[in-house]
């Protein structure tokens, strides 16, 4: 079971615990000038309309009775640390989403720490005593579903969907719920007749990866009751690389270069093995009188194909002058993020998508193959002759 935590109204109920004469009352927490939006609104002020997002004067307009306060983004970082420090006594496998929010894996822990029901009431007595504040838990099977649970009985609830009522949610559950159905892609699944989730399991994959690519699969997944997603702890999430020492120290470019091609190799599966898409690639180098240099790049859409992180990685390695011959070369990944998050913006705009999905799924045909067979089965071709082990 996965488990969905999200705090109520976070930094105007920060406020109200710190200020305890505003306890009760509308609060609402924003940036400096009069053309800042609402960042939080207290429950109090959501009674008048006040909503996240709102500009600043028209919330002022709804509810001039609120305490407009500017927000102190420190305090709330301490005391989401303290929160996630709580959730980590409940379970090691924590995945922060924000500030306010985070699954936690709670497969194999019943038996420390009594039925999912127990647990979640113990995690929100822990942090209401600790912190003074309340927060919404959802737990279910699926990571998707367990994010929707804890918005259902907002604030101060807990939802379990249990094995046997995820198909019943599904099937009734309004496709705009769906985290990642942002506006454009709920305008296309209208035109398809789509309300539900449950609706999707009339339209044919082809229909619906072709009109709304990648995610399109993925919501056919969800619709029965597939999500292939994990918790990702914080500290796996952070990077992935590896580097290699050279037998001998070389400036030989060509040699360099196809080490990096295979160090891609290795990363990009690494990635996938873990479900996850790198924003940054880095590139490491340490010359042969040992000093060291790194340097980094961040893209737009994030990258998994050894193709496109290779492509990175060459962009940096071009940039550097050798002066010096090489003694250890590297390639890293970092800014992870799970594969599925959808990159709305970008879904369209991507002109290479179909080349790069074709490389995803050749590199996992192969990762398929190296799996059954051993890791010498499938090389590329330019590293048959090379002998160099890509740091397994
Ligand atoms: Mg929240």
């Amino acid at each position: 079971m996965i488990l969905h935590l999200d705090m109520d109204a976070f930094f105007a109920s920060v406020e109200q615990q710190d200020h305890p004469e505003l306890r009760g009352k509308p609060v609402i927490i924003s940036g400096r000038s009069m053309r800042a939006v609402v960042s939080t609104a207290s429950y109090e002020a959501r009674v008048f309309g006040v909503r996240s997002a709102m500009p600043l004067f028209q919330a002022v307009k709804l509810c001039p009775q609120a305490t407009v306060i500017q927000g102190r983004m420190g305090r709330y970082k301490d005391v989401s640390q303290s929160i996630f420090n709580i959730l980590q006594d409940f379970s090691p496998q924590v995945e922060p989403v924000s500030i306010d929010e985070a699954y936690l894996d709670i497969r194999g822990c019943e038996r420390i720490m009594g039925s999912p029901l127990f647990m979640a009431q113990t995690i929100k007595d822990t942090i209401r005593q600790k912190e003074g504040l309340t927060c919404s838990i959802g737990i279910s099977p699926l990571k998707f579903l367990s994010k929707i649970a804890s918005d259902m009985n907002k604030p101060d609830g807990i939802t379990i969907i249990g094995v046997d009522e995820v198909q019943g949610v599904i099937h009734d559950l309004p496709i705009r719920k769906v985290p990642g159905v942002g506006e454009t892609t709920f305008k296309y699944l209208e035109q398809l007749g789509v309300r539900t989730l449950g609706d999707i399991k009339r339209v044919s994959a082809e229909t619906l990866k072709n009109r709304i690519g990648v995610f399109g699969l993925r919501l056919k997944d969800l619709s029965q009751g597939i999500d292939s997603t994990c918790v990702i702890p914080l500290a796996e999430r952070k990077s992935i690389s590896t580097e290699q020492t050279l037998d001998k120290d070389t400036g030989n470019r060509e040699q360099l270069k196809r080490m990096l091609l295979m160090q891609a190799d290795d990363v990009a599966r690494q990635l996938r093995q873990k479900k996850v898409k790198a924003r940054t690639v880095s590139l490491k180098i340490t010359f042969s009188n040992f000093k060291q240099h790194t340097r980094r790049h961040t893209v737009q859409t994030p990258i998994q194909s050894a193709r496109e992180i290779y492509k990175e990685a060459l962009a940096l390695f071009e940039k550097e002058h050798l002066p010096l011959f090489l003694r250890l070369i590297g390639l890293g990944t970092s800014g992870l993020i799970p594969e599925d998050q959808p990159v709305q913006a970008l879904l369209f705009a991507d002109s290479d998508k179909n080349g790069t999905e074709k490389w995803e799924k050749a590199e996992r045909a192969m990762d398929s193959i190296l799996g059954k067979y051993g890791k010498n089965t499938v090389k590329r071709a330019v590293s048959k002759d090379f002998n160099v082990d890509p740091g397994d």
